[in-house]
């Protein structure tokens, strides 16, 4: 092999590697991430595990589809007064979605009385539809969200009722209720 061929066979290689490259970096680049949860019918049926996009907005759409108070709440993580949502004295039969993006988040068996004011529940319908994150803002509390839109929903504090232990203090203006 003299210097000429092993030029070509080199530039050769190196055209290809750029076109690899080339036809990586084609596919969508948006950072789109996937997220694995448990969809529910309007009646409370488990219908599925499901891999769904995360759904990602602008503040600028989530403001056209939300009310001031349900995007001051979920998108920046505000807290509605106590005794002033609609859901805290609700006791029909029903499941709670996200305001933001209709992920079931809880069911109405696991509604509590809690005497806050804010609609208090034992657990959530599915492990995988809520994140728990540490909220360092007034002391240490854990910040409940949507998994699958990261709407802020509450928090949950250790001192729930049977079976959990659990009390998960939301804000109504997060929820959407379905009656059954
Ligand atoms: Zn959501």
């Amino acid at each position: 092999m003299d210097r000429r061929q092993f030029f070509v066979k080199v530039s050769g290689f190196a055209a290809g590697a750029a076109g690899t490259a080339a036809w990586l970096h084609a596919r969508p680049a948006n950072g789109s991430k996937m997220v694995k949860i448990v969809e529910f019918s309007n009646t409370g049926e488990r219908t599925g595990v499901v891999t769904v996009e995360k759904v990602v907005k602008t503040n600028e759409e989530w403001r056209k589809q939300l009310t001031h108070e349900q995007f001051e709440i979920t998108r920046r993580a505000g807290t509605e007064r106590p005794f002033t949502g609609k859901y805290a004295e609700t006791h029909d039969r029903g499941l709670y979605r996200c305001i933001c993006c209709a992920n079931a988040l809880f069911l109405s068996d696991t509604k509590f009385e809690s005497g806050t004011g804010w609609p208090s529940f034992y657990q959530p319908i599915a492990k995988e539809n809520v994140i728990n994150k540490l909220d360092t803002s007034f002391g240490t509390r854990t910040e409940v969200l949507c998994a699958k839109c990261d709407a802020h929903l509450g928090h949950v504090f250790d001192d729930g009722p049977r079976p959990t232990g659990l009390r998960y203090c939301m804000n109504s203006a997060a929820l959407d209720f379905v009656k059954f």
